[in-house]
């Protein structure tokens, strides 16, 4: 493949034609549709299809098709239900100006969920499969892909165990399904900065642990700790280190950098317990195009509260697909409250984000070949 042939909406559509499309009998209206669309509710409304593939131990991947979006069948003693093998992944179709519909560097998350899947002992999805299962789903809901700046159909591939069997082991079947939920801008009334509790006490994830793989058992984990958080008024939880609890990680859902006064900025290294993000990566390149150091390090929450009094640190942000850069206006725990600068946008941050978003949505130059065109 040539750098260049993912502008080419063939390359999508080859991989996507190897699904069968069983359409939905019973598709929205397009009025329904269309309020969706307008005023999407992340994550609780989904569009009229899904993909669906099984694996099986001898025999591979099978039954390979983009059908209506519906309830699972699951057996009650299906795997994933009791020992929770399961990974996903998170990535958006961007409408351009032009018609055209885009996906921002799939070929990142399919990887990932390579490396997931590996973690928790399931089978590998190849980046064929995992590209052109995403393409196909893309292509059937087009309708649902949103026209309006900054509102995109997320997509969900995900994989999970569905084995009918209580012993623990490797599974022997599993199942791959991908949905697509419309969603709309982040921050509706323009981007604000959020405030973050630094959690102490509850872990997400721990050395030689499962923090780099994108799985549903990091979140259950997280969970006390959003409650903590959100107990103390503070919109987003940034974990620390287990071994240590001296090192800041990243958010619940989010990596983190910081920007400091000489321009360069930092980012906790990828030690094995932070989930490598794509937009994480994406940012270090955009930065370093400009002529920012970026340095992947141990970031010490003293050194980073002592950085922010002293005008060190003058920004700092959170990065993800979901909200693609949110800046970070203030930290807090049961010792602290610390506001980072005059606690609004910082210059560099909303640069980086608007520099970001015009390349996932056909407005800037794409210098580094990061979209792909589905159709
Ligand atoms: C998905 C995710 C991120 C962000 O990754 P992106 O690829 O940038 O969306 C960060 N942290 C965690 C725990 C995640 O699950």
């Amino acid at each position: 493949m040539t750098s260049q042939s993912h502008h080419d909406p063939e390359y999508l559509s080859g991989l996507a034609s190897t699904f069968e499309v069983v359409p939905n009998e019973h598709p929205a209206s397009d009025e329904q549709r269309e309020a969706m669309i307008d005023k999407p509710a992340f994550g609780q409304l989904f569009s009229d299809s899904m993909v669906r593939m099984t694996w099986k131990q001898d025999g591979g991947w099978s039954d390979r098709k983009v059908e209506a979006y519906g309830p699972l069948k699951l057996d009650p003693a299906a795997t994933v239900l009791h020992y929770a093998q399961e990974v996903f992944e998170g990535l958006k179709a961007y409408h351009h100006a032009d018609g055209s519909i885009w996906l921002f560097r799939p070929d990142a998350n399919a990887e990932r969920f390579q490396n997931s899947s590996k973690r928790l002992a399931l089978p590998a999805l190849s980046t064929e499969d995992f590209l052109g299962s995403v393409a196909a789903l893309v292509k059937q809901d087009a309708a649902w892909v949103p026209t309006r700046r900054e509102y995109t159909l997320y997509l969900r591939p995900f994989m999970y165990a569905s084995e009918c069997y209580l012993g623990v082991r490797a599974p022997h079947q599993v199942d791959y399904c991908a949905i697509a939920s419309p969603s709309g801008p982040y921050f509706p009334g323009g981007v604000k900065p959020v405030s973050i509790w630094v959690e102490d006490r509850w872990f997400r994830t721990g050395p030689g642990g499962t923090g780099f793989a994108k799985c549903g058992g990091n979140y259950a984990a997280s969970l006390v700790g959003e409650n903590r958080g959100a107990q103390h008024g503070c919109e987003q939880v940034c974990f620390v280190d287990a071994a240590s609890g001296t090192y800041l990680e990243e958010l619940g859902g989010m990596n983190m950098f910081t920007v400091h006064k000489d321009g360069h900025l930092e980012t906790p290294s990828l030690t094995g317990t932070i989930l490598p993000g794509v937009t994480r990566r994406s940012v270090i390149q955009l930065a370093q195009d400009e002529g920012h150091a970026v340095t992947e390090t141990m970031i010490g929450l003293t050194d980073l509260l002592d950085d922010i009094r002293s005008g060190e640190v003058t920004e700092v942000f959170a990065c993800g697909t979901a909200a693609i850069i949110t800046p970070i206006g203030r930290f807090k725990s049961e010792n602290f409250d610390e506001t980072v600068a005059d606690g609004g946008s910082g210059p560099l941050t909303m640069h980086l984000r608007d520099e970001l978003l015009g390349i996932q949505l056909g407005e800037g130059e794409d210098p580094h070949n990061w979209m792909w065109r589905v159709c």
